[in-house]
């Protein structure tokens, strides 16, 4: 029962339901546009961080939570399994080395940053190509913007 608790505190008691979860034969126009509305209402909501994750945590396939409507909680939970995976692979010892795929230099892998989406947590690129990709964007937006 606690786990519901926060629910007392929810922007959308007295809501209609249909508004969270839509109705039969709801065309996507209509979908959106109720979406938008429902998120509208847990934007201001006070548990919108306890209902989200309450969401998050079960498979829930139906209707907006916290703001989010099913694609967007599938994606998140993508997100977080992803970053729960790459913080359970330990970073081996500076004995490890791996191939930069920039330069293509084989380096140890203090020589790489963290990333969340790459199977041993590493970046792809060393700290050093890295670096330089960045102050290439960089240079071009600067370019484009004068
Ligand atoms: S975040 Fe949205 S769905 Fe969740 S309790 Fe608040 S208003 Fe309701
Ligand atoms: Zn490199």
């Amino acid at each position: 029962m606690a786990e519901w608790s926060w629910q007392n505190a929810a922007a959308c008691r007295g809501e209609p339901l249909w508004l969270f979860f839509g109705s039969a034969g709801e065309r996507h126009s209509e979908r959106e546009e109720r979406e938008a509305e429902a998120k509208s209402i847990c934007a201001q909501c006070p548990v919108r961080a306890e209902c989200a994750t309450y969401a998050l945590s079960r498979p829930e396939k139906y209707g907006t939570w916290g703001g989010l409507n099913p694609e967007e909680r599938a994606s998140e939970r993508r997100r977080r399994q992803r970053r729960a995976l790459s913080e359970m692979v330990r970073i081996p010892e500076d004995s490890s080395r791996k191939r930069c795929r920039v330069c293509e230099e084989v380096k140890p892998v203090t020589d790489y940053g963290r990333a969340n989406d790459t199977r041993d947590g590493l970046n792809s690129a060393c700290k050093r190509c890295t670096a330089a990709m960045s102050k290439q964007r960089r240079d071009k937006r600067k370019a484009a913007a004068s």
